[in-house]
């Protein structure tokens, strides 16, 4: 496509950017459907926001992403807020409608449509997740709002915590079909007890990624039993230590590269209405 005066813009904020994949994924799709937009990334700090998403505003721009330290910032400069978004506390995909900035969170949705795209299905199930950092919240909330039945959460005690506290509560009150309680995650008896009548055991702390790469919080092979569904968010390395313990065991496993790529596809959809080309996009950019 060649960029036109029709043309419409659309960018990741947030610091560092530069080593992000989403220009490419989204160019490329771009090009692929024969959409008229342009993606760019701009590095932008936390206490920026504000002034970035005016600029934006001003320059009418169809949408745009956010990546860490904006994400929370960029809560109260939006007009509106999805229902996922408000609970989860972020904002990782702001859509411009005519001049209404609508904040939506897609990372929750991405894991969820990854273990779709797995033929997984969450509604009815139990899972036993570990963290509560961003992408452990992003996930606990969005399968709470899309029909899990149980969610066992465990969490260090260290200051991501509260976030935990905080996210059991909120289930309680706006989601109470939902049974949700949390442990710590010090306690691997309980852990291992919890995720043995468990359909999915999802990793979403940094363990298995640098430096902690070659670590992982399940060390009781006994634990991987065939029918369970292991998932991690870790996506660098694609394989870590759980997802090979797990395979190994005969276990089926989500590797947190889909949620990458599905968040951006859920996002690219609020923006232009379309599918993004997603097998072609994981190919090209997200197979090894
Ligand atoms: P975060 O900093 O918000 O949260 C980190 C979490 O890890 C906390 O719950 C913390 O308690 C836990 N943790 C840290 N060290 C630990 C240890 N030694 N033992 C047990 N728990 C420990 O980070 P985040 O944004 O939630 O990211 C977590 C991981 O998920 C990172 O590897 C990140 O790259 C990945 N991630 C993947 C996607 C994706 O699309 N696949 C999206 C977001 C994040």
């Amino acid at each position: 496509m060649e960029i036109s005066g029709h043309t419409q813009m659309l960018c990741l904020i947030g610091s560092p950017v530069g080593h992000s994949g989403s220009p490419a994924m989204y160019n490329y799709s771009f090009n692929k459907l024969g959409l008229d937009y342009v993606y760019l990334a701009f590095d932008i700090k936390e206490e920026e926001t504000e002034r970035a998403v005016e600029a934006l505003k001003l320059l009418n721009v169809r949408g745009f992403n956010i990546t860490m330290p904006c994400k929370t910032r960029v809560l109260s400069c939006c007009d509106e807020l999805s229902r996922a978004a408000e609970l989860i506390g972020a904002v990782n995909t702001v859509v411009n409608e005519k001049g209404k900035l609508i904040g939506h969170n897609t990372d929750g949705l991405g894991w969820v449509r990854s273990c779709r795209e797995k033929g997984v299905e969450i509604q009815g199930k139990k899972m036993t997740i570990a963290g509560s950092g961003g992408a452990a919240t992003a996930i606990t909330i969005t399968s709470a709002l899309n029909g899990i039945e149980e969610l066992s959460v465990f969490a260090l005690k260290d200051s991501f915590y509260t976030n935990a506290e905080a996210t059991v509560e909120k289930i309680h009150r706006q989601v109470p079909g939902c049974r949700i309680r949390l442990f710590d995650l010090e306690d691997r008896e309980k852990l291992y007890e919890e995720i043995g009548d468990s359909d999915i055991f999802t990793n979403a702390t940094r363990v298995g990624m640098k430096p902690m790469d070659g670590e992982s919080l399940i060390e009781d092979m006994g634990v991987f039993r065939k029918e369970l569904v292991v998932s991690d968010v870790v996506y660098n390395p694609r394989m870590t230590r759980l997802l090979m313990d797990a395979q190994k065991a005969g276990c089926q496993i989500i590797p947190g590269v889909g949620m990458l790529l599905w968040q951006g596809a859920e996002a690219f959809k609020l923006y232009t209405g379309r599918e993004m080309p997603a097998r072609e996009v994981m190919e090209r950019y997200f197979s090894d």
